[in-house]
């Protein structure tokens, strides 16, 4: 009796509703936005697909806002077994993903020729989020904002492709490569 005394019959015809959302029925769109209200703020900010950069560059940013890239920090938290978790750009700090896409002195170098280059002001990350928000703080329009957006990414990519050349093939790699291979388009 205490469940049905909330009920209330009408001559309308039966309808499905999201409880969140009864005005515009049942929605993905409102089932999705509850979820990530539910979610809190210890979720990392939803990654927003950049179209014009190549997919490859996309699915890193994506996973690497997840942290679940594998830099050397995440495959010893797999239980991998490497011998060392030092970041091999620097070899000054462990290899985590805030560290070697903002705080190495590789990356850092990086980010000071790569704003001078598209003459923006310095750019200076903590966290791997402040990379994709970026372009945010470039006031020249939006078609310049989804450019930026779609750089950041790309030297993202060039700093792992970077990475991994000193891992695997023994290169050294400079700041100086890792510019040339996104102005010579070498990440496609
Ligand atoms: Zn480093």
């Amino acid at each position: 009796m205490e469940v049905l005394s909330n009920v209330s019959l009408s001559s309308e015809n039966d309808k499905w509703y999201w409880f969140d959302d009864n005005q515009n029925g049942f929605s993905v769109k409102s089932v999705k936005k509850s979820l990530i209200v539910e979610r809190g703020t210890s979720h990392p900010p939803n990654f927003i697909w950049c179209k014009w950069v190549p997919i490859k560059c996309n699915i890193m940013a994506w996973r690497v806002n997840l942290d679940r890239f594998p830099t050397r920090v995440n495959l010893r938290r797999r239980n991998v077994d490497i011998p060392s978790v030092m970041c091999h750009l620097c070899g000054d700090y462990e290899e985590m993903m805030d560290h070697l896409f903002t705080a190495c002195s590789v990356a850092l170098r990086v980010w000071s020729v790569f704003s001078a280059w598209c003459n923006v002001p310095p750019l200076f990350f903590f966290e791997f989020k402040d990379i994709l928000e970026s372009h945010k703080l470039i006031k020249s329009g939006k078609k310049a904002e989804k450019i930026i957006y779609g750089l950041v990414i790309i030297v993202c990519w060039c700093i792992w492709k970077g990475r991994n050349d000193t891992v695997f093939n023994q290169r050294k790699c400079s700041p100086g490569d890792i510019i040339g291979r996104l102005k010579s388009r070498g990440y496609v």
